[in-house]
């Protein structure tokens, strides 16, 4: 199915298309810290923001999926697993 999609836009648009909605997911997660920090009002809902927070990850992840037709898996592990010892280092140097 994910080749169809290629096939149809090509990979061009399907990067676009991933840039769009990773843009869309950093404004959801924006609307849900806003909500959490509680500083600066908002009418959406906890919940509302939530799931549209979901909706943009998943298509984010669908897109992704959709470019690993073109590139093939795409393993993040490794990379996740270095920026993690990263942020767990910088954590470690707050002060307390
Ligand atoms: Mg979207």
């Amino acid at each position: 199915m994910n080749r169809y999609v290629i096939e149809k836009i090509g990979e061009a648009a399907a990067l676009e298309q991933l840039a769009e909605e990773a843009a869309e997911l950093a404004q959801a997660a924006l609307k849900l810290a806003r909500i959490a920090r509680g500083e600066n009002p908002t009418p959406v809902t906890r919940k509302s923001a939530f799931d549209a927070f979901v909706e943009e990850l998943a298509d984010v992840k669908l897109c992704v999926s959709v470019l690993e037709t073109e590139y093939g898996n795409i393993d993040t592990e490794g990379t996740v697993a270095v920026k993690y010892q990263r942020w767990l280092h910088r954590l470690s140097k707050m002060a307390e």
